[in-house]
């Protein structure tokens, strides 16, 4: 009988590798369908140059057809879905939240990638992602976090949104208070939170709900902050907000109690401290 966390873990790989699909075509704006190829030669694979992980280490990490070599992203995304869906399973076996979780990170796992690479986030992969959320947090009984999760997020990302605007250019702020939702011209974190971080946000609200969301919206601007301080990046240059949202919720799913859990023991601390 084979153990289960194997079939997790090559669970794993095959959406890790997925997500890798997802995160390329998404960029060059290629379809999902049709098979892989190598993206120098075009040559189209066969399922032995597809193998995830196995396949990068037999090749060297090289196109088997014209040698270019390939991105490292495929094995690192392939190899950390894998280690987060095995540890999702650990914490909540096969359940119905196994299978929340799993989707959230890899609806992560791909708007990280795409606001890294590219400062792209396509509100097509949060929406879709959103077709299988929303029906398992009505069973799990969570719909108060669908409405009061959503509308808090909205609020919440929108303000610090608006407030980058302004702090930027009044006279482009006031513009945009009048048409809020105008899609063009629109800046990034500090110059500005794009709208599919207001995107993101509202997904992560149904998800986590208006508590658990504020301290993780929180604790991203914080690690945001940190970067700026210990990397010297100047303050004005752009920087992909995502992966400090992917890496806020990482930190809530690890900590004891998650952030909401810490917060409350912080603030035990320093009631009894005074
Ligand atoms: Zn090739």
């Amino acid at each position: 009988m084979i153990k289960l966390e194997y079939i997790i873990v090559i669970f794993g790989l095959v959406f890790g590798s997925f997500a890798n699909v997802c995160i390329l075509r998404n960029l060059s704006g290629e379809s999902l369908g049709g098979r892989s190829h190598c993206i120098n030669c075009m040559t189209e694979l066969t399922w032995l140059d597809t193998i995830p992980v196995l396949s990068y280490l037999y090749l060297h990490g090289h196109c088997r057809y014209c040698g270019k070599s390939i991105s490292f992203q495929y094995l690192v995304i392939e190899t950390l879905y894998a280690l987060v869906v095995l540890s999702i399973y650990l914490h909540t076996g096969l359940t119905i939240s196994f299978l929340l979780y799993s989707v959230v990170a890899f609806t992560l796992i791909i708007l990280v990638g795409t606001d890294f690479l590219e400062k792209i986030i396509d509100d097509r992969i949060v929406l879709g992602s959103l077709l299988i959320i929303v029906p398992i947090q009505i069973y799990l009984g969570k719909i108060h976090f669908l409405i009061q999760g959503a509308l808090f997020a909205f609020v919440c990302s929108s303000f610090v949104y608006l407030l980058g605007i302004t702090l930027q250019n009044w006279r482009k702020a006031i513009y945009i208070y009048l048409i809020i939702w105008q899609k063009k011209h629109l800046p990034r974190y500090l110059k500005g939170a794009g709208d599919g971080d207001i995107m993101i946000s509202i997904f992560l609200g149904i998800i986590f709900g208006w508590k658990a969301f504020c301290l993780i919206f929180l604790f991203a601007h914080f690690l945001v902050i940190l970067i700026y301080v210990v990397s010297f990046i100047k303050w004005n240059s752009e920087i992909p907000f995502v992966p400090f949202l992917a890496m806020s919720v990482a930190i809530h799913a690890i900590l004891p109690g998650g952030l909401i859990g810490q917060a409350i023991y912080l603030l035990k601390f320093i009631r009894l401290s005074y």
